[in-house]
């Protein structure tokens, strides 16, 4: 029989950057009863999850939720706008970029893949003027879409959406645009509508704290129209049917019911606290934690300080050091999972998350158990960075502690 006491007392630290904490709240919404996704009671609660995600994305056009992880999306957002042999401009910032244009390739994309020039491989965002000059010299318009990763996971890099935005306008280029806001969205500032994207991609175990199982596509008019003309195969993925059902608050098929309960109780989380006070505890929890890192004397993943991402922090090893032996002592000894090197950065980092239901003590205990674990790898620490986090969590008084009166 499978026993589930491998961790047997007090909590885990899941301190992985997606899936993220689960806050009670959210855990409790979901065990109501699953109901008749043809009845009544149910139209309420799909109306009610449809509208509150639009104010996430911060959109007033559809959202699409799937129940499906992130990937399913990216595939969505690629069959319902695009054609077979369609020229795909991607931009790879990290190991979720990559995998993304490993799918278009396997749905029989043409994918462009576009990195940063130079040898500080996945530790730049996006280069958006990169972007222009590429489609500036596409004067066939055989582009039909520009893909980027608003948050990339797998280094703790983001990108500016709206340059990207602005470098498309400037070249004055008819491509969509499509950005994979898995693990930013609701975490970091995301637009939508403003930002001109015409498809948004997320999921839900990263910046909404829910368990892994549904998925997202935030769509344009733009991108409705590309999609009536698009003739990869889609029949689940399609939003045709989707986006019509939605209007009364059903799906085509059965969805998700007791994550959409989740998804309800995050929303209302969210928003009660406000997205801004969320953004603002979330970039201030990645303040804190890359003090810890600099005082140890070990280097951020991210090489540009405009570009940390308020989700998690790549942590990279000294010479020598292989990250997952350091990882496997943390979560051996300390029972605290980190997030390991995805691919390129395989072994020579590792990752920590600060997104999802956490707070200071949290994540301080997250950085004691990285600092025992470290010297316990016999990595030489320059500092104590748990002492560093201490003082910066105690000196920088959170902006919004607790939630705006009802
Ligand atoms: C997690 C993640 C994905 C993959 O999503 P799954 O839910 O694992 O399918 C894609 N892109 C980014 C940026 C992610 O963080």
């Amino acid at each position: 029989m499978l026993t589930l006491d491998f961790h047997p007392t007090g909590r885990h630290f899941l301190q992985i950057p997606g899936p993220s904490p689960v806050p009670d709240r959210v855990l409790r919404a979901m065990s109501y009863p699953t109901i008749d996704h043809r009845g009544p009671e149910f139209a309420a609660l799909g109306l009610k999850v449809l509208a509150d995600v639009k104010k996430i994305f911060k959109t007033t056009q559809p959202v699409i939720i799937y129940p499906a992880s992130g990937t399913g999306a990216w595939e969505a957002a690629l069959v319902n706008t695009l054609s077979a042999g369609d020229h795909v401009l991607m931009y790879e910032t990290g190991h979720f970029a990559w995998l993304w244009q490993k799918l278009a390739t396997r749905l029989g994309l043409k994918a462009e893949v576009m990195s940063y020039p130079g040898s500080e491989v996945w530790r730049h965002g996006v280069q958006a003027h990169l972007i222009e000059e590429r489609l500036k010299a596409d004067t066939a318009h055989a582009i039909r879409a520009v893909c980027v990763v608003h948050n990339e996971t797998s280094t703790g890099v983001t990108s500016n959406i709206a340059a990207v935005r602005r470098a498309i306008d400037a070249a004055k280029h008819p491509a969509l645009l499509l950005v994979d806001t898995i693990s930013g969205l609701a975490s970091a500032d995301y637009c939508h509508d403003a930002w001109g994207v015409d498809v948004s991609i997320s999921g839900s175990q990263k910046g909404l704290m829910l368990p892994p199982g549904i998925s997202f596509n935030a769509v344009s008019a733009k991108a409705v129209e590309a999609s009536k003309k698009a003739t990869l195969p889609k029949s689940f993925w399609a939003w045709d049917e989707i986006i019509e059902m939605n209007k009364t608050g059903y799906w085509p098929s059965t969805p998700n019911t007791n994550l959409l309960y989740a998804l309800s109780e995050a929303c209302d989380m969210l928003l009660e606290h406000g997205l801004d006070a969320v953004f603002a505890r979330h970039h201030r929890w990645a303040e804190g934690v890359r003090c810890a890192v600099k005082v140890w004397g070990l280097h951020i993943q991210c090489a540009d300080p405009t570009v940390y991402s308020p989700v998690l922090t790549g942590v990279m090893m000294p010479e020598g050091v292989d990250a997952d032996a350091v990882r496997k002592i943390i979560y051996e000894r300390f029972d605290c999972s980190l997030g390991t090197g995805l691919g390129k950065v395989k072994g020579t980092m590792f990752r920590i998350g600060h997104l999802g239901d956490c707070n200071d003590l949290t994540l301080m205990a997250a950085l004691a158990g990285c600092e025992m674990g470290l010297k316990l790898a016999g990595v030489k620490l320059a500092g104590s960075g748990v002492q560093a986090a201490m003082d910066y969590f105690s000196s920088h008084a959170a902006t919004v502690l607790s939630l705006k009166a009802a």
